[in-house]
């Protein structure tokens, strides 16, 4: 927690008390919004702040004990959980079912990292593990999502890439392969269905303090050498709410001049 940046002088932003006093009421009355990974980091605190701002979220993820915390923590009412893998595409089916034909917004959150491996030792089962679930599953997400917004003409979707999208040292291969592959999915639907009234953007988070780091990928190996290099490399960590306030500012109609774009939400990382 020494770790986790202070952002304007104020407490620290861990607090969730401190969150709910810095919400925009209203901002998402009236909108379906569906996060994925939202079981735990950066996608339960996106749930969390829809939810709050008056949307109703679908909350999607494979851990269902975090799904059911989730939804208890919340007093909106507005949250509903599907527990799925993004990888399945009865699971997508599910999923967008849930949200009940009118879809105004999707996150793509979910994602694991790899063990930081340099390619030649880099096995196939971790390159295409990494890839399923970072770059197949959001594809099938946005692919399931658009008729609903197409129907509409109306839609914001944001997906979160990594600082391992603008440069070469923050990950391993996979990761770093992945996360670039994420904003080419970016690029290509903001120019495809911007004519259609749907935006499409993505975050690159620096450091969050969160659960990924210790598990998700085989044999993710937070604390190993090359981690902890890592770790002295990078600007303070920030909270999952930070990320939350990046994405939901994308996702909802104070976005709306925005499209296509790549946001670092790093705390300067990326600069340097
Ligand atoms: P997290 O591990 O806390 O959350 C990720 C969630 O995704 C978990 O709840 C997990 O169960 C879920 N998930 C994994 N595989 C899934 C699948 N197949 N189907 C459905 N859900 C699945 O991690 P986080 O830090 O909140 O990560 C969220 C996103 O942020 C990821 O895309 C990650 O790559 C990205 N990111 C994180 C950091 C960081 O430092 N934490 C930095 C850059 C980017």
């Amino acid at each position: 927690d020494a770790l986790v940046r202070r952002v304007g002088g104020g407490p620290a932003d861990a607090d969730e008390s401190v969150w709910r006093e810095r919400i925009t009421p209203g901002r998402f009355d009236g909108r379906t919004v569906v996060v994925t990974g939202a079981a735990s980091g950066i996608g339960r605190a996106t749930a969390h702040r829809i939810a709050a701002e008056g949307g109703s979220v679908v909350a999607a993820d494979i851990t269902e004990p975090g799904l059911e915390t989730l939804a208890s923590e919340s007093d909106t009412g507005r949250i509903t959980t599907v527990t799925g893998d993004i990888t399945r595409d009865d699971d997508i089916d599910r999923i967008v079912t849930a949200a009940g034909g009118r879809i105004d917004g999707l996150a793509n959150v979910a994602g694991i990292v790899d063990d930081f491996s340099p390619a030649h030792e880099t096995s196939d089962e971790m390159w295409r593990r990494v890839f399923a679930i970072n770059v197949d599953g959001v594809f099938r997400l946005t692919r399931a999502v658009l008729p609903a917004m197409l129907e509409r003409r109306a839609g914001s979707i944001v997906n979160v890439a990594s600082e391992a999208a603008l440069r070469g040292n923050a990950a391993g291969v996979a990761y770093t392969a992945a996360k670039h592959a994420v904003v080419g999915i970016t690029k290509n639907t903001a120019f495809m269905y911007g004519p259609h009234g749907i935006r499409v953007n993505a975050v690159a988070p620096g450091g969050v303090a969160t659960g990924i780091a210790h598990g998700g990928a085989p044999d993710s190996a937070w604390g190993n050498e090359r981690t902890r290099d890592f770790l002295r490399m990078i600007p303070p960590i920030a909270t999952a709410q930070h990320l939350a306030a990046s994405i939901t500012f994308l996702l909802s109609d104070d976005g709306v001049n925005v499209s296509g774009a790549i946001l670092p939400s790093d705390g300067g990382w990326s600069v340097q």
